[in-house]
C-alpha cells in the first residue's frame, strides 16, 4: 500500500472520531442549558451508534484491502531489523576501542520515568554509534544493578574501561560522553523523540499510524528483557489470571500523580471509554463477557469497579495495587507487580489511560511492539501521546482556518503548529510557529508532522 494511501486511510479515521467529539462535546453542552434534555440524549445515542458503525466499517478497510499479511510480514521485519542495529552497537567487534556514551541509572522517579530515561540514552547512543554503557549500581529497584533483574543491555562491552569521560554536550571526537537526564539536557539533538530515522520512517508509515512511539517501542523492546527469576515471577501471577480476549486494558493512576501532575479522573471516565469499545466491537463480534483488565496504584479501585459494573469481568491483582499504593512503590517488591501489569495492559485489545502517566506511556509503547499497529487502540483521558523531553510536536495545516472569534488561532495551509495537546471536543491547542499567535485548532484541518532524522543506516548489519 502507498504511504499516501495510508495516510488517507487514517486521516478519515481520524477525523470521523474528531466529527463525534465535537457533536458529542456541543450536545452535551446544549442537554446543559436547554429544557429538552431527553430528546438530545437520544440524539446523541443515535448519532454515537452512527459513529461505530462508521469506525467498525472503516477498521475492517485494512483487513481487506490485500495489504493485511504483507503488514505483518513488514512489522515484523523491521523490528527484527532494527534488534539486530542495536545488538550490533551494543556488541562491538572491540569493546576497548568502542566509542560510548554512559547513562547513570540514578534518577530519583518511578520505573516509567526511569525506563523512558535509558531509552533516551538509548536513543542517542543508536545516533551517536556509540555504545551504551549503563551505570545501575546502587539502583533504587535493585540495589546490585539494573543487571540482575534483566538481561544486560550488552553481552560483551560494559564499561568504560579508565578513558576520559566527557559530560555532554561533548565534541564528536570524544571517545567516551556522559549524558545529563534528558530534562535539564543543554543543545539538545535533533534525533531526540518524537523524531524517527529517515531510512526507515517510509517503511513504518506503512504499517504504523504513530512510528513515533513505535521507534521509542523498540528501546523498550530490546531493553525490556527480564531474566528468568524475574519472568517466573510474572508468569506465575500471570498463570492465575484467566486472561482471555477480547480484553480492554485499563490504567487508573491515582495517589501521588493526583493534583500534582495529573487530574482526578472518576472510574466512570474510564468505563466510558470501555463500553464504547464493546458496544463498537460486538457490531462485529459475539462477546461471551466485557473482560477488562485493571491496573492502578490505588488500592481500592478494584473493588469499588467490580461493584459498580457487576457485568463485567475485571482482572487484576489487589495486591500488586495495594504494594503500588505505599511507599514500597520504588523498591524491588514493588517492580514485579509493576511488571504484571505493564505485559498484561499491553496485550491487551485496547488501551484506557491517561498519558500524563510514563506507566500509561509504557504499556501503549510495548503494545506497539506486541502487534502490526496499535496507534488507534488506546484512548487516554489526558495528554497526547508525548516523550518527556521530546523536541517541539508539531501538527502542519492541510486546511486555511481563519479564526470564528478570539479564542480561536487563524492559518494557512502548511502553516507548522507547536501543539500542547487535543481537547477531545474537535479542538486542540497550538501555537502558528508562522504567527507566533496561540490558539484553539480545528484538529481535523492539521494533520501530524512526522520528523525525520538522518541516523546512521548500520550498512554493515545484514539487511
Ligand atoms: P508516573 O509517575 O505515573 O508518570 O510513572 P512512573 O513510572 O514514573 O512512577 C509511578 C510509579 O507508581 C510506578 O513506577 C509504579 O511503581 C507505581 N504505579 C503507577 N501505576 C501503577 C500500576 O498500574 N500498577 C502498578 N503495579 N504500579 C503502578
Amino acid at each position: 500500500a502507498s504511504e499516501e494511501y495510508e495516510n488517507l486511510r487514517r486521516r478519515v479515521f481520524s477525523n470521523s472520531k474528531e466529527l463525534w467529539y465535537f457533536i458529542n462535546h456541543e450536545l452535551t453542552k446544549l442537554k446543559g442549558e436547554d429544557g429538552q434534555s431527553e430528546k438530545i440524549q437520544a440524539i446523541l445515542d443515535q448519532v454515537a451508534d452512527r459513529k461505530r458503525s462508521l469506525l467498525s466499517d472503516q477498521q475492517k478497510l485494512t483487513e481487506i484491502d490485500g495489504y493485511h499479511e504483507w503488514r505483518k510480514t513488514e512489522a515484523s521485519n523491521l523490528s527484527d531489523l532494527t534488534q539486530r542495529r542495536l545488538r550490533a552497537l551494543q556488541n562491538p567487534p572491540d569493546c576497548r576501542d568502542a566509542r560510548k556514551v554512559i547513562c547513570n541509572l540514578n534518577k530519583g522517579c518511578g520505573f516509567g520515568c526511569q525506563l523512558h530515561h535509558i531509552v533516551y540514552c538509548l536513543i542517542f547512543a543508536y545516533a551517536t554509534e556509540r555504545t551504551l554503557i549503563l551505570n545501575s549500581k546502587g539502583w533504587r529497584y535493585n540495589n546490585k544493578g539494573w543487571e540482575y533483574v534483566f538481561h544486560p543491555i550488552s553481552d560483551s562491552c560494559t564499561t568504560a574501561y579508565d578513558d576520559k569521560v566527557v559530560q555532554w554536550p561533548a565534541s564528536y571526537d570524544a571517545k567516551v560522553v556522559s549524558l545529563p537526564f534528558i530534562d535539564s539536557i543543554t543543545q539538545k539533538p535533533k534525533f531526540l523523540p518524537l523524531a524517527v530515522p529517515s531510512d526507515l520512517a517510509h517503511r513504518i508509515v506503512r504499517f504504523n499510524g504513530d512510528p513515533s512511539s513505535w521507534w521509542v517501542g523498540q528501546m523498550l523492546k530490546y531493553i525490556l528483557k527480564p531474566r528468568a527469576a524475574m519472568q517466573k515471577a510474572i508468569n506465575d501471577t500471570i498463570a492465575k489470571m484467566n486472561f482471555k480476549t477480547p480484553i480492554v486494558g485499563v490504567h487508573i493512576r491515582r495517589t501521588d500523580k493526583v493534583g500534582t501532575e495529573a487530574a482526578f479522573h472518576h472510574i466512570d471516565e474510564y468505563m466510558l471509554h470501555v463500553k464504547d469499545y464493546y458496544a463498537t466491537l460486538e457490531l462485529t463480534h459475539y462477546v461471551d463477557k466485557r473482560r477488562v483488565y485493571l491496573a492502578t496504584d490505588d488500592a481500592n479501585v478494584l473493588e469499588d469497579a467490580r461493584k459498580k459494573y457487576p457485568d463485567y469481568e475485571f482482572l487484576g491483582d489487589p495486591s500488586i495495587a495495594k504494594t503500588a499504593a505505599t511507599h514500597r512503590r520504588y523498591t524491588p517488591l514493588s517492580l514485579t507487580g509493576l511488571l504484571v501489569d505493564l505485559h498484561m495492559l499491553a496485550m491487551c485489545d485496547y488501551l484506557v489511560c491517561t498519558f500524563s502517566s510514563q506507566v500509561g506511556r509504557v504499556a501503549y509503547e510495548m503494545m506497539q511492539t506486541n502487534r502490526v499497529d496499535a496507534s488507534d487502540s488506546f484512548y487516554s483521558l489526558d495528554d497526547i501521546y508525548y516523550f518527556g523531553g521530546q523536541n517541539a510536536h508539531d501538527r502542519r495545516a492541510v486546511m486555511p482556518h481563519s479564526a470564528a472569534g478570539s479564542q480561536e488561532l487563524s492559518f494557512q495551509v502548511g502553516d507548522l503548529i507547536g501543539v500542547a495537546g487535543n481537547h477531545w471536543n474537535g479542538f486542540g491547542r497550538g501555537t502558528n510557529k508562522r504567527t507566533n499567535l496561540n490558539g484553539l485548532i480545528p484538529w481535523y484541518k492539521t494533520a501530524d508532522h512526522l520528523v525525520l532524522y538522518p541516523f546512521p543506516e548500520y550498512k554493515h548489519v545484514p539487511q
